[in-house]
């Protein structure tokens, strides 16, 4: 492609609501422009890094043996109704009426739907196993859009779904789908890593996400520095190492902590080190109060709580959730406490003489052991763990890094296969019900992930498999000869299949290397009348910055061997 006939507008100046390295990289190359919040254009340099990667995606779900389909985006909600997600869902969901007033949504994810087609088609095991994916935008409104297409409300996704005959055949189908997925990551040249995931409103049995290390990343990745264990922090998991208080239980006391109600207050005015404090949380659950409690020195992981209690909603108690307990605020603790169901981390139980709130204004229990002063109704792992605790698997350290999800396969089950009623006869004649995976890219995401990896102050640095264009050549200077020169290279390098830009712009040296720096083209390739006359190009390589001369005779045999050494 011809500069001069291209469309790409790059800007100097970062865009001032850009947060994030590759949301700033992506409106300054110019390959997208933002309409509303979370809704982005893809101008024809962004769009043509979306289709590589699309293809990459396209070719390892054809090799995996998943067929192509297209679904539709709008979707009437009674299907939602019928798997019984309508109300899960909540407020993502974009919803619209039609000119008869029928309720229709947008759809964020095509469970439902195809569950719907396969339900009315397929009739007999003989079928199955079936893979059917799709390439399309999702809508979701995102509570928080944020970070250009790293979370939008629009946004493209890769979306697969299996159907098998059972669990063991699930088994398998949800294994190629991990391997398609890994390959694919790994074409892209991505440093990722797929982590065991807590299945969400999507629903299921299992779930494995794949995050891409970086610090934009809105997960937590933790991972075990010496074996094979990684997961997502909303589910990982740590040793239970005893408190190992070698101390004989005290009595109770309850003491005046005027001004000291947060963790690190009452280490200071109680001299006792946080590992002997009872920290109390009050939430809300689906119809009840729940109040949960955990070492001092650790956070409640509210995932891990929502699965222990298997509630679908829950959340932190507001101000008016305390009217009518017997408790205060900034005081609350499990000593005496009414009409709350009392939750432990495992760690809290083996406490010796501990702390926690008294229940009453600027009040501490001290002493406290847990069975002796109060009860709990379930003891569970509801702890975040933190970096350095130990790995539950061998003798390593735990650490923690952020991630950005760029896909995620689940084990659904029967979870939508049963209320909707997909069934099939078996070899017997006996109607079974199906059991479905499903698997998502986040196309957009992926690709800002990728830049999120791979850039300087100065651009982006394309892996050469989603490169929009894998070699740019600058042309320098007005001079007819080399403009000639360039055409012929430009024009010898696409017929071999080589995506190329050609920079014949009217433009000073300066601005053609600034945009070419910025727009990322892994191999940039410069002319102008003293190289020509040496008969030589300069080659500079974007992602390592080496510079090397190569002759201009002979200059595709060349370039064939830098790319092929490229990653
Ligand atoms: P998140 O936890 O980040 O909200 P999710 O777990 O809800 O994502 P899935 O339902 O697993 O997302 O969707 C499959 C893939 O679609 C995700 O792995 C991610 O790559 C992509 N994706 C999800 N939400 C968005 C979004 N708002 N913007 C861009 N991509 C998204
Ligand atoms: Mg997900």
């Amino acid at each position: 492609m011809k500069m001069s006939k291209m469309y790409i507008p790059t800007l100097k100046e970062t865009p001032a609501d850009a947060e994030v390295i590759s949301h700033k990289l992506m409106l300054r190359a110019g390959m997208m422009r933002r309409l509303g919040s979370g809704v982005y254009t893809y101008l024809p340099l962004g769009y043509k890094v979306i289709r590589k990667f699309e293809e990459i995606v396209r070719e390892e779900m054809n090799n995996s043996g998943a067929l192509e389909v297209l679904l539709p985006a709008l979707q009437p909600v009674e299907l939602w109704d019928e798997s019984g997600r309508l109300q899960n869902y909540g407020p993502e969901l974009m919803r619209l009426k039609d000119r008869h007033n029928r309720d229709f949504a947008l759809g964020p994810t095509h469970e439902e739907v195809i569950t719907d087609l396969v339900r009315d088609e397929v009739r007999s095991y003989k079928d199955l196993p079936l893979n059917l994916y799709q390439i399309q935008s999702k809508y979701r409104d995102e509570i928080r859009p944020r970070f250009g297409v790293l979370r939008g409300r629009e946004f493209i996704m890769k979306d697969a779904y299996s159907f098998d005959v059972d669990e063991a055949a699930l088994e398998e189908s949800y294994q190629t789908m991990y391997d398609a997925y890994t390959k694919i990551f790994s074409r892209c040249g991505l440093d990722f890593r797929p982590v065991e995931a807590d299945t969400g409103s999507i629903g299921g049995e299992g779930s494995h996400e794949f995050m891409v290390l970086a610090d934009a990343g809105e997960d937590i990745v933790v991972y075990c520095e010496e074996c094979d264990y990684a997961a997502n922090l909303e589910l990982a998991k740590a040793k239970v190492e005893a408190n190992g208080f070698n101390e004989d239980s005290l009595e109770l006391e309850l003491v005046d902590t005027p001004e000291a109600s947060t963790i690190e207050e009452l280490v200071e005015s109680l001299d006792l080190p946080a590992h002997k404090m009872i920290k109390a949380l009050l939430f809300k659950g689906e119809d009840e109060l729940i109040l949960a409690l955990v070492r001092g020195d650790y956070e409640v992981n509210e995932i891990k709580l929502t699965n222990l209690l298997d509630l679908n909603n829950l959340e932190l108690a507001s101000e008016e959730d305390y009217d009518g307990l017997n408790t205060v605020k900034g005081f609350t603790g499990p000593i005496g406490i009414k009409e709350v169901k009392v939750i432990a981390d495992e760690l809290v139980m083996d406490i010796v003489n501990g702390a926690s709130g008294g229940n009453k204004e600027d009040k501490h229990y001290l002493n406290v052991n847990p069975e002796r002063d109060f009860e709990v109704e379930l003891v569970g792992d509801i702890r975040e763990v933190r970096e350095g605790d130990q790995c539950l698997h061998c003798e390593g350290e735990l650490k923690l890094t952020p991630g950005i999800e760029v896909g995620q396969v689940f084990k659904l089950g029967k979870k939508y296969s049963e209320p909707l009623g997909a069934t099939f006869l078996d070899e017997n004649g006996k109607a079974q019900t199906m059991v479905m995976g499903c698997y998502g890219i986040g196309i957009t995401r992926t690709i800002a992930a990728t830049i999120e990896q791979n850039s300087d102050e100065y651009g982006i640095k394309w892996p050469k498999a989603l490169a929009p264009y894998m070699v740019e050549i600058l042309l320098m200077g007005k001079n007819d000869e080399v403009l000639e020169e360039g055409e012929r290279v430009y024009e010898e390098l696409k017929e071999s299949g080589i995506d190329t830009l050609l920079d014949d712009r009217k433009e000073r040296a300066g601005v053609k290397f600034n945009d070419a720096d910025l727009i990322g083209c892994p191999i940039r390739i410069t002319l102008g009348a003293r190289s020509l006359k040496a008969g030589k190009l300069e080659v500079k390589l974007r992602q390592t910055g080496e510079e090397l001369e190569i002759d201009l005779e002979n200059c595709l045999s060349s370039i064939k061997k830098i790319i092929k050494g490229l990653n």
